[in-house]
């Protein structure tokens, strides 16, 4: 078995974190389309640039179709797609919260 790089090794401790907050929040669906299908954590930058922790959980649960299309995007469109989601969804928590 490869040997695990210790980017990854924080990676895999960060997706654990951020399962748990998801659920909690109860984001358990595609945040594009609302699909359940091959959900997984889209970064807004591509993972082998990201060195820091603040940029490791900067992330939207995206399906696996959205996951490939966001993918193909250039690297700026990326990051303005997933931030928009990031951003949309902390508004809107900000606002329940002042209910
Ligand atoms: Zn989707």
């Amino acid at each position: 078995m490869k040997r695990q790089g210790k980017k990854s090794l924080a990676w895999n401790r960060a997706r654990l974190q951020l399962k748990r907050e998801f659920f909690n929040k109860q984001i358990i669906s595609c945040e594009i389309c609302g699909s359940t299908y091959g959900l997984s954590f889209a970064h807004r930058v591509k993972r082998r640039f990201i060195t820091d922790d603040v940029e490791m959980f900067k992330v939207a649960l995206i399906c696996v179709k959205d996951h490939e299309a966001i993918e193909r995007l250039p690297h700026d469109e990326m990051f303005y797609r997933i931030n928009e989601i990031i951003e949309n969804r902390d508004s809107k928590a900000a606002a329940l919260a002042f209910q």
